[in-house]
Formats: C-alpha cells, sequence, structure tokens
C-alpha cells in the first residue's frame, strides 16, 4: 500500500486500515445531489451508474432523506422478535408491484443474503433430494457461498472451493440447453431477466414463456433474480413482466430503498407457507430505519410513475446514443444499457480504460465486458444531463494516443 494509496482512502498513514477488496478507489465522494456527486476536493460528476442500480431516485432524495432523519430519530431497531410500523405496508406494496396474484414478503439486507433466503426457500419447499438450483453462465447472483455456487461465473468459483454441493450452470437465453440440463433433483430454476453483471444481456421474451412452461411441466420452481432490474429498472416494475410471465419466487434489493440497504424475497402463498419460525431470520432484516427508506422510495416511485418515466428517459438515451459513432449496438432494457463499442473507437482501450477517461472528465460509468460499457442512470436525469454524458463518451472515444 503506497502513500497514494491509502490517501485514496482517506487514510493517514502509508498503512490502509481497509483491506484491499476494492483495490485503489478512483474517487472520494462526500456530497450528492440529484444525478451529480461532488469529491472530496469539490470536483463535479455525473452520476450514470447510480452506485450500482441503486440509487433511482437519485441521491440525496428530500423525501427519503426525511423518512430516514426521522425515523432515525424515532426508532432505529427493535430486532425481528417485535414488528413495526413499515414492515406489512412495504410487503403490501412489494406485492401489489410484482402483480402476481398473492403471495407474502420476506426482507433481507442485501441481494446475496435475498437470493440465499430464496434458494433456501426452495429447498425447504421442495422434497429432499431435488435440491439443485440450475442458473445460467455469466449469470451473477451474490458473493455468499451458496449464491456464489449459483452464479454463473466459474472463475469467481475457484479461489473458494469447495463451494456448497447442488448447482449447475448452463448456457443463457437457450432453452434446449436448459431442458437438457434438468433431471428430477431440480427443484428451482434461478435467472436474471437481464443480467447485469455479466455483461447487460436481456433475456428473449420467448425464453422466459419457455422456461416458466417447463417449470410448470415438472414442477420446478422458477426464482427471478430481480435484484438488479426490479423497481422499475428496466422500464416495467419487473423485468420478468416484460416476458409476461409468473415466477414462484422473486428476489430484489438493489433499487428498493434508494441507497438505504434493503432486500426482500417474495414467494406465492403456498410458497412462502413453507418458511416457518425458526427456519431463517437475520437480526437487522425489516427493521424500522430501513424500510423508512424503503416506503418512501417506493411511494415516490409510484407517485412519479416510475416505468413510465424510464422508458421515457431511455428513449432519449438510445436517441442520443444513435447519433454517435463507434458504437456497435446499445442493448438491454430501460436504464438499464450495455454500450457495445466499436474496435475502431476503442482503439486497443478496454472498456473499462474508456470508463476511467470517462471518469477523469467527471461522467461516472463502468466497463461491464472489455468491449461495453453500462449505464444505470437515475430515473430523475434530465434531457441536458443525457447530452453531457454522450458529449463526454463522445470526446473520450475521439481521443487519440497523442491527446490522451
Ligand atoms: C448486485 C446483485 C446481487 C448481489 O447483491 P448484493 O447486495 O451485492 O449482495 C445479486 N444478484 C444480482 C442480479 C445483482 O445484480
Amino acid at each position: 500500500m503506497t502513500t497514494e494509496q491509502a490517501a485514496a482512502w482517506g487514510a493517514t498513514g502509508e498503512h490502509s486500515p481497509l483491506m484491499n477488496n476494492y483495490g485503489s478507489p478512483p474517487r472520494l465522494f462526500v456530497r450528492g445531489a440529484g444525478a451529480e456527486l461532488w469529491d472530496r476536493d469539490g470536483n463535479r460528476h455525473l452520476d450514470f451508474l447510480c452506485g450500482l442500480a441503486v440509487t433511482s431516485l437519485g441521491h440525496s432524495d428530500p423525501d427519503v432523506a426525511a423518512a430516514v432523519a426521522t425515523q432515525a430519530s424515532t426508532l432505529i431497531h427493535t430486532s425481528n422478535l417485535f414488528a413495526n410500523e413499515h414492515q406489512a405496508p412495504v410487503a403490501e406494496r412489494i406485492s401489489e408491484l410484482i402483480g402476481c396474484g398473492s403471495g407474502q414478503v420476506l426482507f433481507q439486507n442485501s441481494g446475496a443474503e435475498a437470493n440465499e433466503a430464496a434458494i433456501k426457500l426452495a429447498r425447504r419447499y421442495q422434497r429432499r433430494g431435488r435440491h439443485v438450483v440450475v442458473s445460467a453462465l455469466r449469470s451473477f447472483h451474490g458473493r455468499t457461498l451458496a449464491t456464489l455456487a449459483a452464479t454463473g461465473q466459474p472463475e469467481k468459483h475457484e479461489p473458494f472451493q469447495p463451494l456448497p454441493e447442488g448447482f449447475r450452470h448452463v448456457v443463457w437465453n437457450d432453452l434446449d440447453e436448459l431442458e437438457n440440463g434438468l433431471g428430477p433433483e431440480v427443484g428451482a430454476i434461478l435467472l436474471e431477466p437481464v443480467q447485469g453483471e455479466g455483461g447487460v444481456n436481456p433475456a428473449a421474451d420467448e425464453y422466459l414463456v419457455g422456461v416458466r412452461r417447463i417449470c410448470d411441466e415438472r414442477g420446478i420452481l422458477l426464482i427471478m433474480d430481480e435484484v438488479q432490474t426490479g423497481f422499475a429498472r428496466t422500464g416495467d416494475w419487473f423485468g420478468f413482466q416484460h416476458a409476461g410471465i409468473e415466477p414462484d419466487i422473486v428476489s430484489m434489493a438493489k433499487g428498493v430503498a434508494n441507497g438505504v440497504p434493503v432486500g426482500a424475497i417474495w414467494a406465492r402463498d403456498d410458497v412462502a407457507a413453507v418458511f416457518e419460525p425458526g427456519d431463517h431470520g437475520s437480526t437487522f432484516a425489516g427493521q424500522a430505519l430501513a424500510l423508512a427508506g424503503a416506503r418512501a422510495t417506493l411511494d415516490r416511485y409510484v407517485e412519479m410513475d416510475a416505468p413510465t418515466v424510464v422508458r421515457d428517459r431511455e428513449a432519449v438515451i438510445r436517441d442520443r446514443l444513435g447519433s454517435l459513432d463507434g458504437i456497435d449496438h446499445v442493448r438491454g432494457r430501460g436504464l438499464l444499457l450495455g454500450i457495445e463499442l466499436t474496435d475502431d473507437a476503442r482503439a486497443g482501450r478496454t472498456a473499462a480504460q474508456i470508463a476511467r477517461s470517462c471518469l477523469d472528465r467527471g461522467l461516472i460509468l463502468n466497463g461491464i465486458t472489455p468491449t461495453a460499457l453500462r449505464i444505470a442512470p437515475p430515473f430523475i436525469i434530465t434531457d441536458a444531463q443525457i447530452d453531457e454524458a454522450v458529449a463526454t463518451i463522445a470526446a473520450v472515444l475521439a481521443e487519440t494516443p497523442e491527446t490522451r
């Protein structure tokens, strides 16, 4: 750890007090408002990543801030030995937005925990010996041991072997491959409607319709991982709604509370019913402070009709990107988009290096594959901010080795 690296964390000595798990962060932000962030030197940045598809209402949203502040000075935490006033309203709202008939919610603290709970619920529901969860290659489901095992990226597994057993991966978006991978031991299929971390790869609607049919034929539970796609990010309340299907279990987290850590699973009633007191639990999950943030966030999404806003913003972004040279195609849905760059435009640079150059010009996005950028801007992004971001990308793509 160099002095410079320690300083990147805001540390005073040469020895970083933080594990090197995240490398050396390129910025230290101290304040955010709407789509903008300021670092400790006062430099303004335009945030087209939203803390990884989390702060959909923008930073420091006044309603969410007020709800959290009021709750903090009223009652933060009592544990799940007791109820609090936000749990039922937030659960009812989630069920309503999922729109798949009668179901129930269990709160968690993060996406990985939500998927972990979904996997445990599926195992509890299916008879013993029917515990295998099938997920897709290039998927991402979290970093706990079980959700890492479900994640379809073998290179991420290697340092942590042996992983929990009962996970299997199939080629993404290929129904025949999926069906060939199924046997009587398979109890659940776990899929993202748009693979986020895997490169912004949307599932074909027909694929999800086919998966639903296969699950029905074989008594397999369909779990949709909506951790990144949920709460209007894709232009529908949930990503699976584009395909018109109804999953049995849904996991969610990132967009639930505009940055306050909240995760949850929803399951249809008869599946939800298999969890009995003592089966699962969490000290913090569903606490009053976190759910005050969720409640205010979900109210705002509904008030603004978030899916309509997202579709409108998506159209403007696609239009502006369409006028840019150096883009092979734009993929994804709503405000979760992958921008595939041409080889010419990259000119030997990786997408991560291009994202870094954008950061140096005050635009936050990330490289999601070696050749594609990911953007996930807040729903409140303005036309002028979109123009600014596209101009920055254009300027970076136009850089030559001499001007870099
Ligand atoms: C981010 C993500 C997760 C993991 O969520 P954490 O809150 O980081 O644990 C799981 N699934 C998907 C699809 C994600 O995008």
